[in-house]
């Protein structure tokens, strides 16, 4: 099995004893509904369950005071109402006489989970804790948070298990400013936290919160904080924090161990900024599902970073520059005018039962329910990925349940394609070229939702055409090919990106039948509702061109680099951004003659496109790739997590240059590649191929 559930039913045993609207939210129920539904999703039997056990004392210690832990011991005998009295002593907190069992077997689970891990009885995995931790300090329980669960599980890995290198990710609404505190001058544990602060106006409404606090002492940089100014952030503008300040700073840092503080009250449907148990249990699904392997759906909305996230970037990559030299290669800009901070608590916004809230109810009910439809609309499929691989030995390094496909597409539909281009006429590459489209197929159709498929040669490039034409027109919407290698591209395909012109296609399909393959109108890709660019049909990105260049903003081209941190870079700072900008419904990725990818770098690339696509990516190979290739590509689509790149190396002045050009020629229109709130002045238009250009057939 690859991932762990941890879970103790006697965590729901404390709960509220006296009435105060403030800790209501933190009720039981939190743990129940969210088990209820992995139950139901059949999510709980496909994890390695495990009971959690209680924390020692020892273990507390880690972190907490011995008088801290002594005096949370003590609560187990107070009447209702000494608990309610001691509670009064902190912020947002409540004590029950269950409390230091629940709060033992919360840390307990964190532990466990570390040791599977690290063991390597599983991958990864889930520990559903309650109460919370990150909040909770040395000497101090907070916002319903008694031992900081986290931050002892970081400590124990560095103490049991020799770790060197530990990075907390905290996505939870709420600074982790507890979290921040025990580490904020211990360079060995990287802590990140993305949170709602609007200028220290939300819950806990401290200075030190915002991006400037950057870790004292041996500690600095090694406490990276991104404060939201303005509420209602997206998708686009987590990604955009994603692809500019997390994962540079994560890949230069390198760790060994990755702890997520996995709040979900920043989660879409919770109107308080609570905890809204709809919500909450879609969301605890979503990433079991995720650790499982199993492809994310594809982001909605429009892939524009709000104003206030950029600046909000802005000021993050300009205070961890001095840092990181991942930050400080991409072309950073002064930070901006400081905010101005008044830190007094504000009413919420939202008061419980008055019609703001109903709205935001209704509107969280909206968003919830059109989230299912989308997952009905993209169920798990029984067999990720498929492989078409015909000179390769890849039986002994493929894993178990990848497809291994036999059959190839109809004949008729494989010679009509051979007609049009020679080099596929002959019997090897005909029968290479039947298997490639049958997989295609299969991928349009909805049956399998990745795969790598064995290109002849030397028909490589001929194939890739066939691939991009026949999907563009066999149902999808949008084609991001992203190759790697001596490979042009198709050269009848117009400058925005539109398929070839009609004549192609009408001969093609009167050497076939009468009308267009049934495919392209029964086709289960699902549309997604927003793009930017409706009528533009695919983008084309070359990696390992000659120069950097971008003759339109639907074809880009950029030298392959010559280190791990300037493939990083390349992959974090122009891949992604173009790719979740153009919001395709398939990822071509190409490996052709001397593509130059070492095997880690493509299961990378391949890894990280698996996002954008919601995981359908057809992998085209060389026949002459190894099958050690075929082998860690056919896993990471299977949701493997890519082998390590090796020893982090910084870009070279040329690919730093290559890549800051590029940005300067496409970031007005592909707003993901911004990172900052101000752009740099008027720069010239590139070709949107909004004339309706036509192509020179
Ligand atoms: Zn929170």
């Amino acid at each position: 099995m690859r991932t762990a559930l941890v879970y103790h039913e006697d965590m729901t045993a404390a709960q509220l004893l006296w009435e105060d609207p403030e800790c209501e939210i933190e009720r039981p129920e939190r743990l129940t509904a969210a088990l209820e539904r992995l139950r139901q999703w059949g999510l709980e039997q496909r994890c390695l369950q495990l009971a959690a056990r209680e924390a020692s004392e020892a273990e507390l210690g880690l972190v907490h005071s011995p008088e801290y832990v002594s005096l949370l011991r003590g609560t187990q005998t107070l009447s209702t109402r000494e608990l309610q009295a001691l509670s009064g002593q902190y912020d947002a907190v409540y004590f029950h006489p269950s409390t230091f069992h629940c709060a033992r077997l919360a840390v307990g689970a964190a532990l466990q989970l570390v040791d599977a891990v690290l063991t390597g009885a599983v991958h990864n995995g889930l520990a559903l804790v309650r109460p919370p931790g990150h909040h909770s300090q040395r000497a101090a329980a907070n916002g319903f948070c008694v031992f900081n669960n986290v931050a002892i599980a970081a400590k124990y890995a560095k103490q049991r298990h020799g770790l060197h290198r530990i990075l907390i990710v905290d996505w939870d609404v709420h600074h982790g400013q507890g979290i921040q505190y025990i580490f904020e001058d211990d360079p060995s544990v990287l802590y990140f936290s993305w949170h709602r602060y609007e200028h220290g106006h939300f819950w806990p409404y401290l200075r030190e919160s915002d991006a400037d606090a950057v870790g004292q002492g041996q500690g600095r940089g090694f406490t990276v904080n991104l404060p939201w100014n303005q509420v209602g952030m997206g998708n686009a503008d987590y990604v955009a924090a994603f692809l500019h300040v997390l994962l540079p700073v994560a890949f230069e840092f390198d760790p060994e161990l990755v702890l997520i503080s996995a709040g979900f009250d920043s989660a879409i449907g919770d109107p308080e900024g609570g905890y809204h148990l709809e919500s909450l249990s879609q969301s605890v699904c979503m990433v079991v599902k995720a650790l499982l392997g199993d492809p994310a759906l594809p982001l909605s909305g429009p892939m524009e970073p709000h104003h206030s996230a950029l600046e909000s970037i802005q000021s993050v990559r300009a205070a961890q520059a001095p840092h990181w030299k991942s930050l400080q290669q991409q072309g950073s800009t002064p930070i901006l005018n400081p905010s101005t901070y008044s830190l007094e608590r504000r009413a919420s916004p939202v008061s419980p039962g008055g019609p703001k809230f109903k709205a935001a109810e209704a509107q969280a009910s909206a968003a919830l329910s059109s989230l299912l439809d989308q997952l009905h609309l993209n169920p798990t499929l029984p067999v990720r990925t498929a492989v078409a691989l015909t000179a390769l030995d890849a039986a002994l390094v493929l894993p178990a349940d990848v497809l291994r496909q036999e059959g190839s597409a109809p004949q008729e539909e494989t010679r009509a394609w051979a007609r049009v281009h020679k080099a596929l006429a002959q019997d090897k590459a005909l029968t290479a070229l039947g298997r490639v489209l049958h997989l295609l197929n299969g991928i349009l159709d909805g049956q399998v939702s990745s795969g790598i498929a064995a290109t002849p040669e030397p028909a490589a490039a001929p194939t890739l055409d066939v691939v991009i034409r026949h999907s563009l027109s066999h149902g999808a919407r949008r084609l991001l090919c992203v190759a790697v290698g001596q490979l042009d591209r198709p050269a009848d395909l117009a400058d925005d990106g539109s398929p070839p012109p009609p004549l192609l296609w009408s001969g093609l399909w009167r050497a076939n039948s009468s009308s267009p393959p049934a495919r392209a109108r029964s086709s289960p890709l699902t549309p997604r509702a927003c793009s930017l660019f409706p009528g533009r049909r695919n983008l084309w990105l070359n990696i390992r061109g000659k120069e950097a260049a971008a003759p339109s903003m639907f074809q880009v081209s950029v030298p392959l680099p010559g280190t791990t941190g300037g493939f990083v870079s390349c992959v974090l700072a122009l891949v992604l951004p173009l790719a979740y900008g153009f919001q395709p419904d398939l990822v071509l990725v190409a490996l052709g003659p001397a593509h130059g990818l070492q095997a880690p770098q493509a299961a990378l690339l391949a890894s990280l496109l698996r996002g954008p696509a919601g995981g359908r990516v057809l992998v085209l190979l060389e026949q002459e790739s190894t099958s050690q290739l075929a082998g860690i590509l056919a896993r990471v689509l299977q949701g493997e997590a890519p082998p390590g790149l090796g020893p982090f190396s910084m870009a070279s002045p040329e690919d730093t240059q290559a890549l800051i050009y590029l940005r300067g020629q496409l970031e007005a229109e592909w707003k993901m590649l911004q990172v900052a709130g101000e752009a740099g002045g008027a720069r010239p238009r590139l070709n949107t191929g909004s004339g309706g250009s036509s192509s020179p057939q």
